[in-house]
């Protein structure tokens, strides 16, 4: 099993390319299938999903557009602690079919805060797509329709995710070894 380094830590393979790949695409196929007709808006959430939102593009069938956004935290009042805002949002999104493509959904507050900011620009329909679901760590109560993959609770690597800005190109997904 290859091993890997960044920074302080070392990681194992996860899940290799081939295997992300064919779960990318039977999520796709079902994206494809259920929305047909409605040339939905990708909604890649930056920066962890650019190359999950862009292998799923690609593999989608049907007419679709993509656009992406970015949810900041920073610290609010002492009361609020810490705030998640939504930035980058140019698209007109009200009637529309909107695909929130997210790298992994942990807790769900991110998710649901995300839902809660997109519902005000009135969508018909938002749907959530995410390529990895840590369901053992989720707090909020999320209607998440495409999940391409479930993983346990440990902090992995690659696809697109990062340990402290690096390790987003590897093309395996890789976990920290304890
Ligand atoms: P949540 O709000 O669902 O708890 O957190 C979601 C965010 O936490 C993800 O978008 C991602 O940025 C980060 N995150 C959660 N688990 C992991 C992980 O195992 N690895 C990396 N790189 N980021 C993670
Ligand atoms: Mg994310």
């Amino acid at each position: 099993m290859a091993t890997i380094d960044i920074k302080d830590k070392t990681f194992e393979t996860l899940i290799p390319e081939e295997e992300i790949m064919r779960r990318v695409k039977t999520v796709a196929d079902r994206i494809s299938n259920d929305l047909k007709g409605k040339k939905p808006l990708l909604l890649g959430v930056l920066n962890g999903s650019f190359i999950f939102a862009a292998d799923l593009m690609r593999m989608l069938t049907i007419e679709s557009e993509i656009s992406f956004v970015k949810m900041t935290s920073y610290q609010g009042t002492e009361s609020t602690g810490k705030v998640k805002k939504l930035v980058g949002l140019n698209e007109d999104i009200e009637g529309r079919t909107v695909v929130i493509v997210e790298d992994i959904v942990d807790s769900g507050l991110t998710m649901e805060k995300m839902i809660e900011y997109l519902k005000e620009f009135k969508p018909a329909e938002i749907h959530i797509c995410t390529l990895l679901l840590k369901p053992d760590n989720l707090k909020r109560n999320l209607d998440i329709e495409y999940i391409a993959m479930e993983i346990p609770n440990d902090f992995i690597v690659g696809y697109g995710l990062d340990y402290d800005g690096l390790g987003r190109n590897l093309r395996d997904i890789y976990v920290v070894k304890e």
